[in-house]
């Protein structure tokens, strides 16, 4: 936790990812201070997420229940309370874990799954954040609806008295080039902020494509490898 040569390492490479995203606002005419950035920190232990809190970073991702529950419980042990965010795929038989830690779960994608959050979440003190992940190749295998379902979980998440939609999320198709892809996200988020005036947050661009992500209106970007280092596994 205080190793310092852990805490320059990500010091510096937070500083780029944060340079990549100031050019990126530049560029696209988007004031800095537009773009969020989410650490998805999978993978890497609580003491990396203590100390990019620690270096300002305010949202935290990780992507399955087991990993992210005992590592936000470490964090929190320590007095640091980030944002937590989930993006991986969800099973309804891990929702009622999610919840207990989770401040958004971002990879919504059925209305079974919309339901299983909302019955678990009724009563919340602060309602659950809720990003619908849309696919942008309707490939079923890498989570996301179609722009058919869309609108059923949206209205679904919106009716639900303990849960607050809070925008799209997607992750941009391989082997197509980002920029087309998430010029359709936009148009679709720009769909969902008039139908759900709120639900205005677009969570897009990884470490590979986070330019094209905030040139075409990302509210948040989700960035493991540029800051804390490759992974092993491919998640
Ligand atoms: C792992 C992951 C990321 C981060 O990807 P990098 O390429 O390491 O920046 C972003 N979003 C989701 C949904 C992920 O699973």
């Amino acid at each position: 936790m205080t190793d310092p040569g852990r805490r320059a390492e990500l010091a510096a490479s937070l500083e780029q990812v944060r340079e990549r995203i100031a050019r990126a606002c530049v560029a696209a005419g988007r004031p800095p201070g537009a773009v969020t950035l989410t650490a998805v920190t999978k993978t890497y232990p609580a003491s990396d997420v203590l100390l990019l809190a620690g270096l300002g970073v305010t949202d935290m991702a990780e992507n399955r229940d087991q990993e992210a529950a005992a590592k936000a419980a470490e964090v929190h042990a320590a007095g640091v309370h980030p944002r937590w965010h989930f993006v991986g795929q969800l099973q309804r038989n891990k929702v009622r874990s999610v919840i207990r830690y989770a401040d958004v779960v971002e990879s919504v994608d059925s209305l079974r799954l919309a339901g299983a959050l909302a019955k678990a979440a009724v009563g919340r003190e602060v309602p659950l954040e809720v990003l619908v992940q849309v696919s942008l190749d309707a490939d079923p295998a890498r989570g996301g609806v179609t722009e058919d379902d869309l609108w059923r979980v949206s209205d679904a998440v919106a009716s639900s008295e303990g849960l607050r939609l809070g925008g799209v999320m997607a992750v941009a198709p391989l082997g197509e080039d980002p920029g087309a892809a998430f010029a359709r996200l936009a148009v679709i988020a720009g769909r969902m902020a008039s139908e759900h005036p709120g639900a205005t947050t677009v969570s897009a661009g990884m470490s590979g494509d986070l330019e094209a992500a905030v040139q075409h209106g990302a509210t948040h970007v989700r960035i493991g490898t540029s800051l804390l280092g490759m992974r092993n596994s491919l998640r």
